[in-house]
């Protein structure tokens, strides 16, 4: 479904990302890991057409998305998470989830939407009229991950969804992602918490100065040397 080749992005004079290269199949989570300011955050951005590729293509069913705009990458069945929720906190639950669906639903569609997203966060139906910047780390993480929804995404890139979060919600949250895989989604997963990502992912790729340190499955990895050593406390 996700081909990245070759990307690289700069910010000035900075180099955040030099090359990375990652696939991500149909109905997979692909977990994507590694230090603070590897270039994990700057991946999902040129993914999704917010951050401008300096070299390196991003591939989406087939077809190069690279430098489109984000509307249109989103119209093609993309939708990002991003990292520290972002919602709304003076709007409602209801007007959260209704922006995630109003540039990409014809309007119709909306309520049905909005009500399959409240049977899927049962949370948020019994939070609907709240506003959003009353609602818990975890409730303001799950509303984030459903507005994203509403835009009937098949893939979606998710930012760091346990930052902030207690123990016993980050449970919640990835329970929830695993959910979505087996309702068809297909997942890229951006996790500082590396033990969390790989219990959960298919496959994974380990970032490191914004180059591929290591891929493989989440199987190979968690018994890798490298990350046992470098990620897993080993
Ligand atoms: P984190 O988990 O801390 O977000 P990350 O792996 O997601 O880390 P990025 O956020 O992609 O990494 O950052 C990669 C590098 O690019 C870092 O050195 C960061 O300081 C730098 N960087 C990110 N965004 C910008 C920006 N808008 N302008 C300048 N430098 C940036």
């Amino acid at each position: 479904m996700l081909n990245v080749e070759g990307l690289k992005i700069r910010y000035g004079e900075v180099e955040a990302v030099r090359r990375v290269d990652l696939t991500v199949g149909e109905g997979e989570i692909v977990a994507l890991v590694g230090a603070n300011g590897a270039g994990k955050s700057s991946t999902l951005g040129a993914i999704a057409g917010l951050v401008p590729a300096a070299a390196g293509k991003v591939v989406l069913d087939g077809a190069d998305v690279t430098g489109l705009a984000p509307e249109t990458i989103a119209r093609r069945g993309v939708a990002l998470v991003p990292e520290g929720r972002r919602i709304f906190s003076s709007l409602s639950v209801a007007e959260n989830l209704r922006l995630g669906g109003a540039m990409h639903l014809p309007a119709p569609d909306m309520q049905a939407r909005e009500e399959e997203m409240l049977d899927l966060f049962p949370i948020l139906r019994r939070y609907h009229q709240i506003k959003g910047g009353n609602l818990s780390g975890g409730e303001q993480q799950m509303l984030a991950i459903a507005r994203a929804l509403m835009s009937k995404p098949r893939l979606i890139l998710l930012d760091e969804p346990s930052l902030g979060l207690a123990p016993q919600i980050i449970d919640t949250v990835f329970d929830l992602i695993a959910d979505l895989r087996r309702k068809g989604l297909t997942v890229l997963l951006v996790e500082q918490n590396v033990a969390l990502a790989l219990e959960i992912a298919d496959r994974a790729t380990v970032l490191s100065n914004g180059e591929v340190a290591l891929a493989g499955t989440a199987r190979e990895l968690a018994t890798s040397d490298l990350v046992r050593q470098a990620y897993l406390g080993a």
